[in-house]
């Protein structure tokens, strides 16, 4: 098991047992709590126990351990908190909005009726603009 860890991180912390936490979930490689300024009460950390700054340092190997602890977790959360529907998502680099420099996945219970809404979508000023972009990202696989 890969027990990189950061003396300064809060979620290491958690993951050692050092820091306390309301625990749902451990195994081997991952452990989920929850978050301790919820946007639903039921809002869920998903971390990987090994420190990771975010996406980009995640070695893919834990990607199934991670997917199948989301969907464990999920699940039970939507059992727990009676929730209708769930989302997950992931803020990555401080522009995005991470706060805490350990990746995690937030898992959010949702309500049919609860007032929560994404974030605002915008159009393409043409269908060029939007190709031409598709390209750019396509390229940096090539
Ligand atoms: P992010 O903006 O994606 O980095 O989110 C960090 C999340 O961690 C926030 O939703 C915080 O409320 C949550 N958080 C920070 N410290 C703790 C902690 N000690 N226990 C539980 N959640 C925490
Ligand atoms: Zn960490």
């Amino acid at each position: 098991m890969n027990l990189n860890r950061k003396d300064d991180c809060i979620f290491c912390s958690i993951a050692q047992g050092i820091s306390p936490c309301a625990e749902v979930y451990s195994d081997d490689l991952v452990m989920a709590f929850l978050d301790i300024a919820p946007v639903q009460k039921g809002h869920t950390l998903v971390i990987p126990k090994a420190h990771y700054n975010d996406i980009f340092e995640v070695p893919p190997e834990l990607g199934a351990a991670l997917i199948r602890a989301q969907k464990a977790v999920g699940s039970a959360i939507l059992e727990a908190t009676k929730a209708e529907g769930l989302n997950i998502y992931m803020n990555n680099l401080a522009a995005a909005g991470q706060v805490v420099f350990h990746a995690h996945w937030h898992l959010i219970p949702r309500f049919s009726h609860d007032t929560l809404r994404l974030w605002p979508q915008h159009a393409y000023s043409n269908a060029d603009e939007m190709l031409e972009l598709a390209s750019n990202i396509r390229k940096r696989f090539a």
